[in-house]
């Protein structure tokens, strides 16, 4: 049985003040693996305090030591890459392709942070004034489950760029990943305060980030509906916000899509990271001339949804992360049918053999209409709404008829009509022809998918404050 009595206050792994303990269960079998002791309020102010203490020399360092800090926390999580990738794929559940990619995500978003700090620059000119780009100051960063630590890497590596201090609360689902990232941070030999991690419930500690006085910014990945939450408490102190929410993400093949390349690629954006995931593409928008055509490539290319263990290298869906998450899906998945969409693929229950775990069976409903509720919310599973279209308008707008806006994709055989159509989609990204990502480049979503942009020089901005020196 695993034990996790420590949370890391000002550079040292220490016992919290709250009692409260997490059961660490395996999402694959549902067996109990560890215990987690959960801080409280008294343990975010001590965070808090440390922070705000290492603020005070952190926030005057220079670019080049934060450079060497930087590269001092890739290297040291560098070393222990296979161990981090090992330790999600048992505790969360995720495939080992994608959890392979979530660590070296996490390690690119370090280097890109340094590569932004080499060309960036913190004083510019603005009419007669001298503009300073000045650390905002304590950063409270609230992290979830499905890539746990590479959205703590992401996060923490741009408020140290920006000379931020942090406290942390990551999801508790996430201990033990936790706590390997944290013997990683603390190698890497940072000021003793620059980053703080309490476990604890998001109503206790992280609840507590959003109140308190001397934090002046939240980066929060999530649910829309607690980024609400965040939002309003944030606003009695004026804290800045970033929030990445949800999303419904709409994949539009156009009439001249090559289906045979674009269908293998709808099933990987709709099931990437087992359908947990807030870019998943979840709404397959089709020419309804097509539809019988699409149809049936989806039942030919299903082999690439392998369900099972997620240890295994041709595993592209792995158990739900918790049982209650499991049951949040099977739900989505009975409403669609009470919906009237057609099943077209899987349906209700686990996969033979799996019975153990949290699995779900890759499903695909079509004759969806965009009002049904399985189109409109964020189920967080692999469940696919395929939705017909007569014209390329009625497209755009059913792509856009949705409270959120994170991502969308494309596939077209013409790269112009692809951006002429991506021009038209009101959502923070559009890949097109593919699953891409470049770290540079600013993400984060219109609507309810969020406010404000993570990566490159737009997220590294959200932790700075513009100063106007007139002289
Ligand atoms: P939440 O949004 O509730 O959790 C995300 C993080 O916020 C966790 O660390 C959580 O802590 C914390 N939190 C919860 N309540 C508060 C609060 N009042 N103040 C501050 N922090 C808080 O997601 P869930 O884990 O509950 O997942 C529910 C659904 O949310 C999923 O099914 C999915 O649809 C969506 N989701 C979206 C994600 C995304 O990337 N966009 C990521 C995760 C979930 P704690 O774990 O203790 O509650």
């Amino acid at each position: 049985m695993i034990r996790i009595n420590s949370i890391y206050i000002n550079g040292a792994f220490t016992a919290p003040h709250g009692t409260a303990t997490f059961d660490l269960i395996s999402p694959i079998d549902n067996t109990l693996q560890g215990i987690l002791a959960l801080g409280d309020e008294e343990d975010v102010n001590r965070a808090v305090a440390a922070a705000k203490a290492a603020f005070q020399t952190f926030s005057q360092t220079t670019v080049a030591q934060r450079i060497a800090f930087l590269q001092q926390m890739h290297d040291a999580i560098s070393r222990r890459a296979d161990e981090l990738t090992n330790i999600m794929v048992q505790e969360y559940g995720g495939s080992i392709l994608f959890c392979r990619n979530s660590t070296q995500n996490a390690l690119n978003s370090i280097q890109t942070n340094i590569a932004l700090l080499q060309q960036f620059e913190f004083t510019r000119k603005a009419g007669t004034a001298t503009v300073r780009l000045e650390p905002v100051g304590v950063a409270g960063i609230i992290t979830p489950w499905n890539a746990s630590n590479s959205f703590i890497c992401g996060k923490l590596s741009t408020a140290i760029a920006a000379g931020c201090t942090a406290v942390i609360k990551p999801s508790e689902l996430s201990g033990r990943q936790t706590q390997l990232l944290l013997e990683c941070l603390h190698e890497a030999g940072l000021p003793d305060g620059v980053f703080n991690v309490v476990n604890g419930l998001g109503n206790v500690v992280g609840a507590a980030i959003t109140a308190h006085k001397d934090i002046a910014k939240i980066s929060f990945t999530g649910s829309t509906i607690t980024g609400k939450t965040i939002a309003r408490g944030a606003v009695d102190t004026m804290k800045r916000i970033t929030l990445e929410l949800g999303g419904k993400s709409p994949n539009i093949l156009l009439e001249d899509a090559d289906l045979k390349t674009a269908i293998p690629m709808a099933i990987q954006a709709a099931y990437m990271n087992s359908g947990q995931a807030c870019i998943a593409g979840t709404r397959l928008l089709v020419p309804a001339s097509r539809i019988d055509e699409v149809k049936q490539l989806l039942k030919e290319n299903m082999d690439i949804a392998r369900v099972g263990n997620p240890a295994e290298e041709d595993t592209l869906i792995g158990p739900m992360v918790s049982q209650k998450q499991y049951e949040r899906v099977q739900q989505y998945i009975q409403l669609g049918i009470e919906e009237g969409a057609e099943l077209w693929i899987g349906g209700p229950g686990k996969p033979a053999h799996l019975e153990a775990g949290n699995f779900v069976k890759p499903t695909i409903f079509v004759n969806v209409t965009n009002d049904m509720r399985i189109a409109r919310e964020e189920i967080f599973g692999p469940v696919l709404s395929v939705i017909s279209y007569k014209d390329e308008e009625e497209a755009i707008a059913i792509a856009n008829d949705t409270d959120y806006g994170l991502l969308a994709y494309v596939s077209s055989a013409s790269d112009e009509h692809a951006n002429h159509v991506a021009a038209r989609i009101r959502a923070g990204r559009v890949l097109i022809n593919g699953l891409k990502h470049d770290p540079m480049a600013p993400f984060g979503g219109f609507k309810q998918s969020g406010i404000g942009r993570e990566y490159g020089v737009y997220g590294l901005e959200a932790y700075l404050e513009p100063k106007a020196i007139l002289n």
